[in-house]
């Protein structure tokens, strides 16, 4: 049968139902299986791959390099490192017992959920729908992808690709808004896996709580960026402008704010307008590489924070064409409008703070981040941040990155997000660890 792809009047039960139906005949279970799937995604990427970075261009202006690398390389990337590491993870992992409880074996045995719900964002349309998707379908559940509504011309592709590649018993794609998530979140799933704000995170925690249904929630915030003395601030501006402009700044764990300490402050504004140009060249809006913003209520927000600081480089924007020049604004108060809110975008305040304790005082007076950087040469200051501040992940010298090691895991923590996932945790995440104790009877 053909599979579904729902855009209006949608049933969610009969979705819901029909995969479960599917997860009843116990083939999604099947190591083949996974593994079929996992390569049919794998040649719907490499296949479609000029079709996606269309679609990729068409909702967000990204250029063919780095959406190739951000979107399609990087789910080809976790598919490898899936298919090459399945064997492994499917095998049930002895466990140690007690004495009192011998003679007897143990083992723990990771099985599928069943059904689960993956709701994606806007901001990398085709990874943050299919990365989840892969650890779902290596753990051998039935899923439901709702790629977002803010991203029409990638959620139209995965709803017409996705069924042609995979098993439209097992997967499907509802495409939709709030009324079509709202209705899928009234059908019981055994695990939703949720990436966007937190608002909307709430609502599906709220959700979820009636089935009692675990979720996954990957949020955002504001991810500081901490500036010690002593550090080669050239090569950090390189590698700041470079995270944080990628994808025109609407990244989840961009570098949100630089908090400066000391002079810092002062002597990194010229390197960083420097690396600008370096990178997109003086005039970034022909950079045939920079994005643009993804539409107009998040362009108006934006350019209303612009006012911030004083501006070291950028603040050029057209509302016609959505563009936002790379900016950096210096002198920002901790108070300033840009500085309440996650910016998502590619506005980069500077925040003096006079010392170490100040900038640790600083992050933890706010919320949890998805991501807290630092560039240091001092291991004493490594130390200190990592074990006096609390963030989804910690990176020395090199922001973002971090999030392409499958190895790592992959989340936030408190108003960043709950729950973790890339390569194995990924396959963790869709699994339940099942405690398998056998004793002989006498
Ligand atoms: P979005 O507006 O696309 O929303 C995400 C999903 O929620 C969409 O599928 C949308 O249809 C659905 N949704 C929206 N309103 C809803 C409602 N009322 N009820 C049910 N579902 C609803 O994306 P967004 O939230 O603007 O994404 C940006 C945010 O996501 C930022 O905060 C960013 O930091 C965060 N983010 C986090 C990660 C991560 O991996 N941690 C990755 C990307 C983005």
């Amino acid at each position: 049968m053909a599979p579904q792809t729902l855009t209006t009047d949608l049933d969610a039960a009969a979705v819901a139902n029909r995969l479960r139906r599917t997860f009843a005949t116990r083939r999604t279970t099947t190591p083949d299986w996974r593994r079929d799937q996992l390569t049919a995604l794998r040649s719907l990427l490499t296949g479609h791959s000029d079709e996606l970075l269309g679609a990729l261009a068409a909702d967000l202006g990204k250029g063919p390099e780095e959406a190739y690398r951000t979107e399609i390389g990087f789910t080809l990337h976790e598919i490898d490192h899936t298919l090459a590491r399945l064997d492994e993870w499917l095998a049930p992992r002895p466990a140690e017992l007690p004495d009192r409880l011998l003679p007897a074996t143990a083992q723990v045995v990771r099985e599928p959920l069943g059904v689960v719900l993956v709701i994606a964002p806007w901001n990398y349309p085709l990874q943050l729908a299919l990365t989840p998707l892969v650890g779902a379908l290596a753990a051998g559940n039935c899923a439901v992808v709702k790629p977002s509504e803010l991203a029409p011309a990638t959620s139209a592709a995965l709803a017409r690709l996705l069924p042609r590649y995979l098993d439209g018993e097992a997967v499907a794609v509802v495409e939709g808004a709030v009324p079509e998530t709202t209705a899928l979140l009234a059908e019981r799933f055994d695990h939703i896996f949720y990436t966007g704000n937190g608002t909307v995170g709430r609502i599906v925690m709220a959700a979820a709580a009636r089935h009692l249904t675990p979720v996954t929630l990957e949020l955002g915030g504001k991810s500081p960026v901490v500036l010690d003395p002593g550090t080669d601030l050239a090569a950090a501006a390189r590698r700041i402008v470079t995270g944080k402009f990628l994808n025109a700044g609407q990244t989840c764990v961009a570098p949100d704010y630089v908090l400066a300490i000391g002079d810092t402050a002062r002597a990194v504004e010229p390197h960083l307008a420097e690396a600008v140009h370096e990178v997109y060249g003086a005039d970034p809006s022909g950079a045939g590489e920079y994005g643009r913003i993804v539409n107009e209520r998040h362009f108006d927000r934006l350019t209303a924070l612009l006012g911030s600081g004083r501006t070291v480089v950028g603040g050029a924007h057209d509302r016609v064409t959505r563009y936002l020049a790379p900016t950096v604004l210096a002198d920002v108060a901790p108070d300033a409008p840009v500085m309440q809110e996650e910016i998502f975008g590619p506005i980069l305040p500077i925040v003096p703070v006079p010392d170490l304790d100040a900038a640790i005082a600083f992050v933890n007076g706010r919320d949890k981040p998805l991501a807290l950087y630092a560039f240091t040469a001092s291991e004493a200051t490594k130390h200190r941040l990592l074990t006096e501040t609390s963030s989804g992940a910690l990176t020395f010298g090199l922001p973002v990155a971090h999030l392409t090691a499958p190895g790592l895991p992959f989340g936030g923590v408190g108003e960043s997000g709950t729950g973790r996932y890339h390569g194995e945790y990924s396959f963790d995440t869709f699994s339940h660890s099942k405690a398998v104790l056998d004793k002989p009877l006498g």
